[in-house]
């Protein structure tokens, strides 16, 4: 958090807002709740072009099983219902770009710059940015990053763009095996390379794959790949050298790498927050970090027990809210209401209110 900024700068024409969420995942989203039914507005950045965080970048079609009262979902469905859940509070959403700047004006409000030279003007920030902005490990072979975004993708935004094409997947975790299976009906061909025989995948996606390669459906190799073999210009395969020590030449047109993601902070690094373990220290009463005013919540944040589950993230966002409001408003108690009962939080959640429901009168039985 740099004061030394031109004013200039951090004068210019901003959007102003109570909040700024920087990272719109289940819990960046969820915090939009808390605060709005303190009457607090906020907009959300994320530099994903959807919102969802991990949920949508990297499980959305895979079951959840611990979030209360919801037995089973989809990661998926999980975020359509939050996105349900927070819509009686209008949130803005700034997707596709990434919150590079953070400064504290001479007013004590904060100036928020985006990469898209989106710029706000916040009386308070929630971090909720998850592992940081999503960066996919990058495929490090010669030629690789010629041939990025058009025939070597680190993500399936359209699975029918695979169909009928020779395909190599690299990788052994989830996302790999999941594409495998999915696109091995489709594509004309597949050869999966993971560079050792230990898979991080689910077992039975494992097996599934070796299921399909008896069948003839698809091949994998153990090795890693050294070069991209080009056609005029074109992706024309890979040389992969397997852990035998020898180097072969493997056809494809497109390459799917899903080597994970790193888990790096991003510009989170440099707001002058203490920081440990590469998480945003936070005090557990009010998931403040040390800058009055910023606030950080969800897989972010670190504490004494603290577990990166969506559950947690939830709690720590209405805590966040409460702590937030009397920030914002000292020395106004901030009082906790029902949502079953509460008008004030019925008048924000722009429900009706439900009439009392009379006691029905007691039938007497009469005997005889
Ligand atoms: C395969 C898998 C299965 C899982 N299963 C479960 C489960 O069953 N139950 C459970 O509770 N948890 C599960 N988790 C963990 C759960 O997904 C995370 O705890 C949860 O996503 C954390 O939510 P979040 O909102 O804090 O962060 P994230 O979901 O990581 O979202 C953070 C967002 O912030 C954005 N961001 C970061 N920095 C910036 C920046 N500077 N500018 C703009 N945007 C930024 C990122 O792009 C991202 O979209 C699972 C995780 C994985 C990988």
């Amino acid at each position: 958090m740099s004061p030394d900024k031109p004013l200039s700068l951090i004068d210019g024409p901003a959007i102003d807002t109570d909040v700024v969420i920087v990272g719109a995942g289940p819990v960046g989203l969820f915090q939009v709740f808390e605060l709005g039914l303190l009457g607090l507005e906020a907009h959300l950045v994320d530099s994903l072009r959807e919102a969802g965080g991990q949920c949508i970048e990297l499980y959305p079609d895979k079951p959840i099983y611990d979030i209360p009262a919801i037995p089973v979902c989809t990661a998926r469905e999980l975020i359509a219902r939050l996105q349900e859940q927070i819509r009686p509070f209008a949130p803005v959403f700034h997707l596709g770009q990434e919150v590079t700047e953070v400064h504290r004006r001479e007013d004590g409000r904060f100036h928020v710059a985006t990469s898209r030279g989106t710029h706000f003007r916040a009386a308070a920030i929630v971090i909720a940015g998850g592992v940081g902005s999503f960066q996919p490990r990058r495929l490090n072979a010669a030629g690789a990053d010629r041939h990025e975004g058009r025939s070597i993708h680190y993500r399936v935004r359209d699975p029918q763009a695979f169909a009928d094409q020779d395909l190599i997947i690299l990788g052994g975790g989830d996302s790999a095996l999941d594409w495998t299976l999915a696109l091995a009906e489709r594509a004309r061909s597949i050869v999966l390379v993971h560079r050792r025989p230990q898979f991080r995948a689910a077992p039975a996606s494992v097996a599934r794959m070796f299921e399909l390669r008896e069948a003839g459906k698809l091949d994998f190799l153990e090795g890693q790949v050294q070069e991209i073999i080009e056609t005029g210009g074109r992706l024309a395969g890979a040389s992969v050298r397997s852990s035998d020590g020898v180097t072969r030449r493997v056809s494809a047109e497109q390459v799917l790498v899903f080597f994970g993601l790193s888990p790096k902070l991003g510009p989170i690094a440099d707001w002058g927050l203490d920081l440990s373990r590469r998480s945003i220290r936070v005090d557990t009463e009010k998931f403040q970090t040390s800058v009055p005013g910023v606030f950080a919540v969800g897989d972010i944040n670190d504490y004494a027990g603290k577990k990166k589950l969506i559950l947690s993230g939830f709690h720590e966002t209405a805590l966040a809210a409460f702590a937030i409001a009397a920030y914002l408003k000292p020395g106004e108690k901030q009082h906790l209401q029902y949502t079953t009962t509460s008008p004030l939080m019925h008048k924000r959640l722009g429900v009706a209110v439900q009439p009392a429901i009379e006691a029905e009168p007691q039938r007497r039985s009469v005997a005889g």
